[in-house]
């Protein structure tokens, strides 16, 4: 079983190219949801969305998330009535959260649903959120402490950041199953994902981190910095904020009492051999996922190096 750690948009282009080159029954998927949130009285999820969506073929390719060809009538109907719309939830996108909120309404977990939903949409993978407990990623700036949602799309990730904080986070259990996943995997991922607010939450669920160091299972994680910037987002400002370095040095600083194998963009090759140097295992391969095929090549070429010639191959690599 193939495990992978997961955010939203980085997360779910990695998870696209896993499925096409792994059948979906041996993949698990544990989803963050730091940054759920209430929204119009609905419970949403966006990480556990983005990652349903792209199991079930349906998510939008050109916005990275949500539902592709919908249409946003009923964002605009609410807007007309008043309500707050810089959440941008689609029309047939709505349905997940309706359905989600409902059984929720009616006693069952987080991922008692997320498994009811995913059932209903034909994915065979296995999407387990980190945890069953509310956990809200709040991100301190100047105008006061905002929900993660609240600071990356209301505001545009434009405040500076002063602190980041997992509210809920010392209650929290992982979610059934999570522990036993990573402790019984045969490899370990961990997304190209924002370090600090969707991997770090993940890791941040107690029991999460120590499964990674005591579990068997190499553990590998793509970078989701390249050239010493995000592809995208935030991370940047956001591992700043941690007093970690916007490089490939930082994401093996946020990773490096558990991870095996760093998997760097090759134009990050002269980083890659410097953190080689200091002990790093660090594996270039192209990290930029644009196409499906991009997206199957990197699953490719990170599972090859645990099996058969790529295992030889990495083994041999100098650490
Ligand atoms: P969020 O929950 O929507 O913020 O999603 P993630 O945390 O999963 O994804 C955001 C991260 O993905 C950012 O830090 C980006 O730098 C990274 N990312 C996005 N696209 C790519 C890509 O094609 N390649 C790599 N290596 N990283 C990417």
């Amino acid at each position: 079983m193939i495990v992978v750690l997961t955010g939203g948009t980085g997360g779910a282009k990695f998870v696209d190219g896993l499925r096409q080159v792994v059948s979906p029954k041996d993949l698990t998927i544990i989803v963050n949801t730091g940054d759920d949130l209430e929204w119009w009285g609905l419970y949403l999820s966006p990480d556990l969305d983005s990652i349903t969506y792209v199991l079930a073929g349906m998510l939008s390719k050109e916005r990275g998330w949500g539902v592709k060809g919908d249409t946003f009538f009923c964002l605009q109907a609410m807007g007309d009535l008043g309500q707050p719309i810089w959440f941008h939830v689609g029309d047939r996108d709505l349905a997940i959260h309706l359905l989600r909120s409902k059984l929720l309404g009616q006693g069952k977990s987080l991922s008692e649903v997320t498994t009811e939903i995913a059932a209903k949409m034909g994915v065979q993978a296995r999407i387990l959120p980190m945890s069953d407990s509310r956990v809200e990623t709040r991100i301190g700036t100047p105008v006061g402490e905002l929900g993660f949602e609240e600071y990356f799309v209301q505001r545009w990730y434009q405040d500076p950041v002063e602190s980041v904080r997992f509210a809920g986070i010392a209650d929290a259990e992982p979610a059934p199953g999570v522990i036993e996943a990573i402790k019984s995997a045969s490899l370990v991922l961990l997304a190209p994902s924002n370090p600090v607010t969707s991997i770090g939450p993940i890791l941040a669920v107690p029991g999460i981190r120590e499964a990674l160091r005591e579990t068997a299972a190499p553990v590998a994680a793509i970078s989701p910095i390249v050239g010493g910037a995000a592809v995208s987002g935030p991370a940047g400002v956001l591992m700043a904020s941690q007093g970690l370095p916007v490089s490939l040095a930082g994401v093996a600083q946020a990773y490096h009492d558990f991870l095996d194998v760093l998997v760097a963009d090759v134009s990050d090759a002269q980083a890659a051999e410097e953190l080689q140097r200091s002990g790093f295992r660090v594996h270039c391969a192209r990290t930029l996922m644009r196409t499906a095929e991009e997206k199957a090549a990197l699953a490719r070429s990170v599972i090859s190096l645990f099996t058969g010639e790529g295992a030889a191959h990495a083994a041999a690599d100098p650490s």
